[in-house]
């Protein structure tokens, strides 16, 4: 059995008090709700305080992006070693970093190597834009993602990344994926591929979650998909009372 796994993503959003505030409120919503592991990634200034807001809690933090050198003359970046001690996770590969700032699949690969010899969690992105989507490509273009990714990853290290399925067509629009769909791309597509990498046994124990879109209204809808273990949470994450339902409502919908 796969545990549930939400994460939310703050994007460029919560000054350091604001995020202080989000965490303790968070920290209350979910106190006593244990069937799902849960992490919130705010943005670099801010890790530092929530993760001190957040000790003792069951509430994991990442980081929202890391570069692959451990230091350097790379203005602006941020490294592994900088990140160690402040958070367990990190994200990898947001659509947004590789569509504004450039990250290619190759760049990708290099921060989830340095991730997992660092002993972050990495939770990998992968996802097709809408013309992908629409020319019947997204299969092979996901797929080529996830094998981009992952060369050179062994197996050991595979069994602690997540995988998070965003359509980049659903990220902050409001028009999220349907279930079953994602269900497909998600156990057909990244569990398929990393089953051809891996073998059953890794692809199987592997966390692969949906993100684009979700809400509390819409997170059993995915959450109830055989495939999906979990949300990648960017707009609904930021309001405490709104996560919270998110993660309880899909914790809930798992255990039964
Ligand atoms: C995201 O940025 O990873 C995301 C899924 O955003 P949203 O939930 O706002 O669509």
């Amino acid at each position: 059995m796969r545990k549930p796994f939400i994460a939310g993503n703050w994007k460029m959003h919560k000054t350091i008090a604001e995020a202080v505030e989000l965490v303790r409120e968070l920290r209350a919503e979910l106190a006593g709700v244990t069937g799902c592991d849960v992490a919130v990634c705010p943005p670099f200034p801010a890790l530092a305080a929530v993760h001190e807001a957040l000790s003792g809690s069951h509430i994991g933090v990442g980081a929202q992006n890391m570069h692959w050198e451990e230091q350097g003359a790379f203005t602006g970046a941020v490294s592994p070693l900088m990140l160690a001690g402040l958070c367990d996770y990190v994200i990898i590969g947001h659509s947004e970093r590789r569509n504004l700032f450039g990250e290619t699949d190759e760049m990708v690969n290099e921060k989830l190597h340095t991730a997992l010899a660092h002993g972050f969690k990495p939770i990998l992105c992968v996802g097709e834009n809408l013309d992908q989507n629409q020319a019947g490509e997204t299969e092979a273009f996901v797929g080529g993602q996830v094998r981009a990714a992952f060369a050179g990853v062994t197996a050991e290290q595979a069994r602690v990344i997540t995988v998070a399925y965003e359509p980049i067509w659903a990220i902050g629009t409001g028009v999220p994926a349907t279930g079953e769909g994602a269900n497909v791309i998600i156990g057909g597509t990244v569990r398929g591929t990393l089953t051809a990498l891996y073998g059953d046994d890794v692809a199987q124990a592997m966390r692969i979650q949906y993100g684009g879109s979700v809400k509390p209204a819409n997170i059993v809808e995915f959450m109830s998909q055989p495939e999906i273990d979990g949300a990648l949470v960017g707009g609904a994450s930021l309001r405490a009372v709104d996560f919270a339902g998110i993660v309880k409502e899909g914790s809930a919908c798992k255990a039964q």
